[in-house]
This record gives structure tokens, sequence and C-alpha cells, in this order.
């Protein structure tokens, strides 16, 4: 029974658009990729067709529709993409797009609201009632689980917690101000910081790893040396890592939710990272609230997050279920 119908999920992605045909238990049966190598615009739109091509050829199951898992403020509604910048996306009717060609419901989501859900339905042990799930990567984005619905706010942009300022002299963001928490505590942010510290330390351990690798940082090797005691990846971390637990102690103090989970690509840092992040969440709000917090670092496998959470939102809105495990 669990493969008497398909469900196609799909994460655009800042480097690839990926897609997996999956059974009703979130099971994979067919998977797609293509590489993003800089596309965006109507080039980036023209992957969403090749890669749903991909998906849908030679199926031989009925399929339920379509979850679609973008960056950017969605109007999940129409299926609108209002603005994406990485994908340089205005006011793009994606879903509509998408359903017209392949005659199926088709349903689009921000990605961070979307790894929210997976790991709200696939990743914790006991339903909580409240999450937030904070996605730490190249950019920095929440979703918000309250009273066991996605939250997504006035102008579904609830969670755009990544271009809020946290140094009004800080250096320019990709969205065109200064300053935002993602130019500080993002994966991308961490890796230049690094990138800077082996021009001016070339001997240090950091510096050493990375040549190792061709002189490329990534966050991989900032992990590595992090866990040798670096001290250029120590202060590094510790200057990020800070930053994003004073984010979390505002998430507290305003929703007072008790789970809270970190995802994506900068929880490869690990403990040390994890435990500077909870330790500044912990001194930047009231003790009453945030030691009943639990800050982890998320269950769902971080390359199916989006996947499985646009699926769920599929499920949810197509056939009236909540997926279980
Ligand atoms: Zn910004």
């Amino acid at each position: 029974a669990d493969d008497s119908r398909h469900l196609i999920g799909v994460d655009l992605g800042e480097s690839e658009f990926s897609g997996e045909v999956v059974n009703l238990r979130g099971e994979v049966r067919r998977s797609a990729r293509i590489p993003l190598d800089g596309r965006d615009g109507d080039e980036a739109v023209e992957l969403v067709h090749r890669l749903m091509d991909e998906l849908v050829e030679a199926n031989d199951t009925p399929l339920v529709g379509i979850g679609i898992g973008t960056p950017g403020i969605i109007d999940t509604v129409s299926g609108t993409v209002r603005w994406a910048v990485s994908l340089n996306w205005q006011d793009l009717p994606l879903g509509r797009l998408i359903r017209e060609r392949n005659e199926l419901p088709v349903y689009v989501a921000n990605d961070s609201q979307a790894a929210a859900l997976a790991e709200y339905i696939f990743g914790t042990d006991r339903r909580a009632n409240n999450m937030a799930v904070i996605r730490v990567g190249r950019g920095i984005g929440a979703g918000l689980i309250l009273n066991g619905e996605l939250f997504q706010g006035d102008g579904f942009g609830a969670g755009e917690i990544g271009h809020v300022t946290v140094d009004p002299d800080g250096v320019p963001c990709r969205c065109g101000r200064r300053g935002c928490l993602e130019t500080v505590a993002s994966s991308r942010a961490m890796v230049e910081a690094a990138q800077r510290s082996i021009a001016e330390a070339p001997d240090s351990a950091l510096g050493r790893l990375a040549a190792e690798s061709g002189g490329t940082v990534t966050i991989d090797i900032l992990a590595r040396a992090l866990a040798a005691g670096d001290e250029h990846a120590l202060r590094i971390v510790d200057h990020a890592s800070r930053q994003l637990g004073r984010s979390i102690a505002g998430l507290i103090g305003m929703l007072d939710v008790h789970r809270i989970a970190l995802i994506g690509a900068a929880t490869a840092l690990g403990t040390p990272w994890l435990e500077q992040v909870q330790a500044e969440a912990a001194r930047s709000a009231l003790s009453l609230q945030t030691r009943r917090s639990v800050v982890e670092i998320g269950r769902v496998d971080p390359a199916r997050a989006v996947v499985l959470g646009a699926c769920a939102v599929l499920l949810t809105r197509e056939l009236g279920l909540i997926p279980t495990r």
C-alpha cells in the first residue's frame, strides 16, 4: 500500500537542484540532480523543468503531486516566488508553471520552512507542540512550527532571521544592506573569515590543513582545525556562534519555544560550535526560559530534509495527511 502512490519532492539548492520520487513512507524510488553552475532567472526555471522531466518520465505509479522547496519569500497559496535573491527570481509563478506543464498538483514552500517541517515530523522523538529549526548554511533561515503547524507569518516570511541586522557597521550583505546575521554567522561567513586568517597566518594549523587541500578552505577544514584546537579557528567560530546564540535567545524570549534544532552546513562544526551557541543563547535570555530550552543539531539527513519537507507540505495540503515515521 505504501507504493500505491508516489510523490515528487524537490530541493532547489544553492549549488544544485535535486529531487526524489518517494513512496508514502518517504522511501526513495528514483532521484535526479542537476548542478546549477551559477545559472539563475529563466535559465534556472528551465533547469527545474528538466529536473521534473527526469523524475516524471518512466514513472508508472500514480503521482500525488509535486512539492518544491526553494529559497526566498514564497506565497504558498498561489505558489509564487515573491523574491529569491540567489536565483534572481521576482514574482515568479513557479507553482503555476510546473502545474501546467506536468498536469499535477504543485506546492511551493520556502526551503528552510520545508526543512523545519521535516525535522518536526521525522526528527523528534516526542511530538512537541512548538519547534524552531534554524538552517545555518551559506545563508541563515529559520522555520517555525507553532501549535503543530508551520507558521508563515503575515507575509509568508516568518523565520527570515538571516537578514536581521546584528552589526549596523558590518560588512555588505547580498541583500543590499549591511551586517545581517548571515554576514557573521553563516557557514559562508566563517569560511571567508578563515580564508582571510590564512592569508595573515599561513603557518597556523588552519593554514596547513587548507594547504593540504589545495589552499581552499571548506567548512570541513575549519571543523578539523577547530577540533585540533587551532586558535584562529576557535576565534572565528566563537564570534559566529555568539551572534547565532543571541539571535536564538531572541526567538526563545519571543516564543518561549523549548525545542530548537540547528541544521545545515555549519553543523559540520559539531560539538565545539554547538556548545558555544548553547552557552550564548543561555546567557542572553531569562534563565527561567532558556534552562528549559534544548538547542541541538537536527536528526534528519541534511541531504534530504528539504525534499522530505516539501513532500510533507504536499501530503498535508493534498491528502490532508500528517505523515508519520
Ligand atoms: Zn542581508
